[in-house]
């Protein structure tokens, strides 16, 4: 029996090949018809046999291309029309619509692809192969309707062949807008010391892997910016990026030949494999074996390594002449923007003398997203390339357009259209004008991608926040969004969540609404209804830098100025006896001492009066040591009170009592957080978030999660957005759309 259906499918459907897709299947199906997108999604009427419909209605499923998604099938019966052939009908929808459709991330080279490179033709060895399920896309994208001329791919003319591709429905590569090939597509150049390197690309590929080999530094470009790339495994080649970076401590990330080479330094489970290889291949923070053979200066006196795979064509190249596992880290000066283009290079990293680099120009520039997995569940801790921008489904529809603006570190955007919040990829921390100059452009690029001008802007409460400024420039209608509810609203964004829940939003240290730094909060609802015991930090923000001054400020919270001077502990030692008086003076007087709340300050007291570090140099350093110290045997934990809400841990009243040793005290800090987080949610019997930084603590998270469990208490915390600032648009766009539309 001949029959004819209509269908309407919404989802990710656009750009990602769906309609040749739907060609394909019709064909073999021997299916008569037409698809085209439409204003509502993909439109499409089939006609033939009954059975072979229903077959087709199967192979939706099960062939569906890498990158679509089936969110919704709308079906019904229709006349038959008897037709010859099926068609992709490009209809004059196709623009309108796709403004507001989505902006694919850039996905990592295909399998396919791969085999492409290997074999005899024209993507034989050939850099930037790509095709419909991988390759660039949001890096390379000017403006929509996306389309090779709307792309930095348009200064490229496809050759015969490649044309052929693209036009082709039975193509792998129909209508893929990067398409080009060795005879067609950008050009790989090797600079050696200001001068071009005029060899074949095998040829360049081979000899940046000398340089790496030769304990050298290289630049090379990648999909959303440059690296710098060295030698992994090479103490003097990594010291030497430390010293010309300024960054002493801070953990460099590594990209692998492959999953084995990963396997043989550090423990990969299942999820971090599944992670490892996805088309979004970010990097994964995996746990480091003790006798890793990799430089000891990667990640100094962490048990953790960021480890990726090569994601492009170009890096696959690469590695065919490599064997150790390099340093892969954004090419930037201190926490400016990844540099995106060969000048930048030459002008602010003059160490390097040797860049890899093609004409192919990077108009978004994004950097590697980083991930790991906490009790088998994924956490994004920088949600870029691969991820973003990403969608949040609403499940209600907002009529304002609105632009939420974050936080001044680990910015992101977040832009509400309709019945979605779409997510920018990672800005960076604001506090450089290349960096605020990056977070304009990146709100321009949105707006034109999604033909978007905001009615509303919601920020943070932060008067000084370079984002509260841009906000209050604006002549839009203005929201303000405490800093520490935005965290819980990020969590609640992204499970849909509109009930009160209790929110454990622990950070480093934020803007309060009462004068003081906050960062220890506990929410029943949207009321603050717990806190952590303020500390004073001596010298305000230098104490953010220096875990000794929140030390010392326990012990003077506790002690005289002569006990303290008298106590064997490197907190003290770490000063001067002047430092001391003048500090203690600080610390009675409350001269240049603001009171914080923030649990990421306590990380770093313990940090400090355990005797792990004194000084740090990048955020979150002492969480990081404090996990590493952390011995599961230990089970003890601190006395603490909570009195009118003020929640207060014993640690040097224990510390004055005990003999002290480093893991014991480690571990009881964190056995005590948790312990404090389920005595509260116990208390208060409600469903549970999690948010903020200091839930990035992968120890202290799966303990809270397991005690949570075994208490049948049902809690949340961010997976698929990041759980710190990177959050915070999140989560102010979705307050404003809770307190207007619901
Ligand atoms: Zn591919
Ligand atoms: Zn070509």
């Amino acid at each position: 029996m001949l029959i004819r259906k209509v269908f309407l499918i919404q989802g990710i459907v656009q750009g990602v090949g769906f309609r040749p897709f739907i060609y394909r299947l019709s064909l073999e199906n021997s299916l008569v018809g037409f698809v085209k997108n439409g204003i509502n999604g993909v439109e499409l009427e089939v006609e033939g046999r009954a059975e072979n419909i229903v077959l087709f209605e199967k192979q939706l499923h099960s062939k569906l291309p890498l990158l679509a998604r089936i969110d919704k099938i709308e079906s019904s019966y229709k006349e038959l029309l008897h037709g010859k052939t099926f068609e992709i009908v490009q209809s004059s929808d196709d623009f309108t619509h796709s403004k507001t459709a989505l902006i694919s991330p850039d996905i990592a080279t295909c399998d396919e692809c791969l085999e492409d490179i290997k074999k005899v033709g024209k993507y034989h060895n050939y850099f930037a192969t790509n095709c419909t399920n991988c390759g660039p896309r949001y890096s390379i994208i000017k403006t929509v309707p996306y389309d090779r001329k709307q792309t930095s791919m348009q200064k490229f003319v496809m050759c015969e062949s490649c044309e052929e591709e693209y036009t082709n429905p039975l193509n792998r590569r129909y209508h893929a807008q990067p398409i080009s090939c060795n005879n067609c597509g950008p050009s790989l150049r090797l600079i050696v010391k200001n001068e071009e390197l005029k060899v074949s690309d095998g040829e360049k590929f081979a000899k940046v892997a000398e340089l790496i080999k030769d304990g050298e530094i290289v630049a090379i470009k990648g999909v959303g910016g440059f690296h710098i790339v060295c030698d992994a495994t090479n103490d003097k080649v990594v010291s030497k990026l430390r010293t010309h970076k300024n960054r002493p401590t801070k953990p460099f990330a590594i990209m692998c030949k492959n999953l084995e080479q990963i396997k043989s330094f550090s423990h990969v489970d299942e999820k971090e494999e599944e992670l490892l290889i996805s088309k979004e291949a970010p990097i994964v923070v995996l746990k480091k074996n003790k006798d890793a053979k990799l430089s000891k200066l990667l990640a100094p006196n962490i048990d953790r390594i960021g480890c990726f795979l090569p994601y492009t064509s170009l890096h696959h190249l690469l590695f065919e002449h490599l064997q150790n596992p390099i340093v892969a880290t954004s090419a930037n000066l201190g926490n400016e923007p990844v540099i995106t283009k060969v000048e930048d290079i030459v002008k602010k990293l003059s160490f390097i003398d040797f860049v890899l680099d093609f004409d192919r120009n990077i108009i978004n520039g994004v950097d590697d997203s980083l991930v790991q997995v906490v009790n088998g569940k994924t956490q994004v801790l920088r949600l870029a390339r691969g991820y973003a921008p990403k969608v949040i489904k609403l499940p209600f529809k907002s009529d304002k357009k609105i632009l939420a603006v974050g936080a001044n570190a680990k910015n992101s955007l977040a832009f509400v259209i309709e019945d979605s919040i779409i997510l920018s990829p990672h800005v960076g921390d604001l506090d450089s004008l290349e960096a605020f100059e990056f977070f304009e452009q990146t709100i321009e690029s949105f707006k034109s991608f999604y033909d978007f001008e905001p009615e509303v802007i919601v920020h943070d409460k932060h008067p000084s926040y370079m984002t509260t400024q841009w906000a209050k420039k604006q002549t839009k209608e203005l929201i303000a969004v405490g800093h520490h509810l935005a965290h819980i609203y990020a969590c609640k964004a992204e499970f849909g969540l509109t009930n009160d829940y209790l929110g454990f939003s622990f950070d480093g240290t934020g803007y309060g609404e009462d004068k003081t730094l906050w960062g220890g909060e506990v929410f029943v609802g949207d009321k603050r209804k717990y806190h952590f015991k303020p500390i004073k930090l001596l010298g305000a923000d230098k104490a953010i830098k220096e875990p000794r001054r929140v030390g010392l400020s326990m012990l003077f919270d506790a002690l005289s100025l002569e006990e303290v001077q008298e106590l064997d502990l490197e907190t003290v030692k770490s000063f001067s006896h002047v430092e001391l008086k003048i500090l203690h003076q600080s610390h009675t007087k409350n001269l240049n001492a603001p009171l914080s709340s923030s649990v990421g300050r306590l990380f770093d007291g313990i940090a400090s009066l355990s005797g792990i570090v004194q000084k740090i140099s990048y955020e979150g350093e002492s969480g990081l040591l404090c996990e590493s110290y952390y011995d599961e045997k230990i089970k003890k934990t601190f006395d603490y009170t909570i009195i009118e809400g003020i929640i207060d841990i014993k640690i040097v009243d224990y510390m004055l009592k005990n003999q002290n040793d480093t893991k014991e005290l480690n571990s009881m800090f964190i056995n005590t957080l948790v312990k404090i987080i389920l005595d509260i949610s116990k208390l208060e019997e409600m469903e549970v978030i999690f948010s903020g930084g200091v839930f990035q603590n992968k120890t202290l998270l799966a303990l809270v999660s397991k005690k949570l469990e075994s208490e049948n208490i049902k809690y949340y915390h961010q997976q698929q957005t990041a759980i710190n600032d990177g959050g915070i648009a999140l989560g102010q766009a979705f307050y404003y759309l809770n307190k207007t539309v619901l």
